[in-house]
């Protein structure tokens, strides 16, 4: 039997192992820690195709003059003088042309149109974990504030992405304080409670006959004509005939050591922060709720809220700056009322793997090689169908 490594136990790495699985390889999937603990644990599970939109849209730049004046602006970045982030950063600015964009909206609209039914295929496999669809609610600040979400929303119709937006008095919504004056509903979305949808699907695979190893970090290799060799931090030796790189954020330097810099994605962590708070009954929101102007998500979550948000710039094993949660705290008592933000727990940073150009890498880097990584922020959402994806170039590549 063709036996393959997966690196990487996160939503994408774990999606790769349970078609490979299916698709009668024999699967071990090493991770450094163990399932879950990138950026697949702490992140929002939304699943909300309507509204996902390349990051890197025209105007966005502006973000990088708010994040040097404005604690509280949504993206940060600690460490402005690094030349790697510096060469990442000029490449996504670069992007952010109508027409890169237009180009990187229509590249995205499959995987968008899929999000939803991939994860139903996923029950096909046995994954037990509850996806709930939903619809989604949007708050807003001004009449400007809503016509530029419905144009955005108006985009992904554009390229067939179904997108149902009506609009709604926000008083009527317990929750919102007065500075929400305008609001939107998003139909038909979906949303996950990460961590336990994640473990169902490694409990899936590994009722697929999927090996974990758990401690494994992978710190160098050789990939060669007729087998793979990985070695971990431990100096344990592997070998398999084929290996997929899903190592998210971390992909980078696998990549590179594998098969050199020309292999690499260029990507950079995008850390997201995240926090779990209790919600007086009152004003529990029953759907996520999204405000855009701060990029601030509440996400129901084990019969509180899920709040997360932020884009950090940083080296993926950096400490968390409580500083963030803290922003991310303000923005929640000026915009919501009712969650408890004195005992929040779950304090989280995760790297997003972004790539410089919006688009994720999935390909056969040679006929044993291969990688699924580059999700950015959407990587929960499209995790099922990037490890639908890796399967079949596995099947038409790896003889
Ligand atoms: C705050 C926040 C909110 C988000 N909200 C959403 C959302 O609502 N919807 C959505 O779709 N996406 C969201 N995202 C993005 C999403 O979390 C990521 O795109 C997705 O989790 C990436 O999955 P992955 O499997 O590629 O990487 P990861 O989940 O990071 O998994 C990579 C795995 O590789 C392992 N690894 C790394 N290096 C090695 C090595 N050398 N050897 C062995 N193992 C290794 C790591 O331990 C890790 O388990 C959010 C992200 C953040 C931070």
């Amino acid at each position: 039997m063709t036996h393959i490594a997966v690196v990487g136990a996160g939503m994408v790495g774990l999606a790769s192992a349970l078609n490979l699985a299916d698709a009668g390889y024999d699967v071990t999937v090493l991770d450094r820690k163990g399932v879950a603990a990138g950026a697949s644990w702490g992140n929002a599970g939304f699943i909300c195709p309507s509204m996902t939109f390349p990051l890197s849209a025209p105007g966005e730049w502006k973000n990088g003059f708010d994040a040097v004046t404005n604690r509280d602006a949504p993206l940060a970045l600690p460490q402005p003088f690094n030349p790697k982030l510096w060469k990442f950063l000029t490449t996504f600015t670069l992007q952010m042309t109508e027409k890169k964009f237009k180009r990187a909206v229509d590249e995205l609209a499959p995987d968008l149109k899929d999000s939803i039914a991939s994860f139903e295929r996923l029950k096909d496999f046995g994954v037990e974990g509850k996806f709930n669809h939903s619809d989604f609610t949007v708050g807003l600040g001004s009449e400007a504030e809503l016509h530029h979400f419905i144009e955005e929303t108006g985009i992904n119709r554009d390229a067939g992405v179904p997108s149902v937006v009506e609009t709604f008095d926000p008083r009527e919504k317990p929750y919102f304080t007065d500075l929400v004056t305008h609001g939107a509903i998003v139909k038909d979305q979906a949303y996950i409670d990460p961590p336990a949808f994640v473990q169902s699907i490694a409990d899936a695979a590994q009722k697929l006959g999927v090996k974990i190893v758990t401690d494994a970090e992978i710190v160098t290799g050789h990939v060669g004509a007729d087998a793979v060799g990985l070695v971990d931090a431990q100096g344990r030796s592997y070998s398999f005939d084929g290996v997929v790189i899903a190592a998210g954020a971390w992909s980078d330097e696998l990549l590179r050591k594998l098969h050199g810099k020309s292999a690499t994605i260029g990507m950079a962590a995008g850390r997201g922060y995240s926090f779990t708070a209790q919600v007086d009954p009152e004003y529990l929101p029953t759907t996520p709720v999204y405000l855009p102007t701060t990029r601030v998500v509440f996400t129901p979550y084990r019969g509180g809220v899920r709040v997360g948000g932020t884009m950090e710039f940083l080296d993926p094993d950096a400490p968390l700056r409580p500083e963030r949660i803290e922003s991310m705290k303000r923005v929640a008592s000026k915009y919501m009322k009712g969650i408890d933000l004195e005992n929040t727990t779950d304090h989280w940073v995760g790297p997003r793997p972004v790539s410089p150009t919006g688009p994720p890498k999935i390909e056969a880097l040679s006929p044993r090689s291969f990688v699924a990584a580059g999700h950015g922020m959407w990587g929960i959402a499209h995790g099922p169908r990037a490890g639908e994806q890796i399967a079949q170039i596995v099947k038409r590549t790896l003889k």
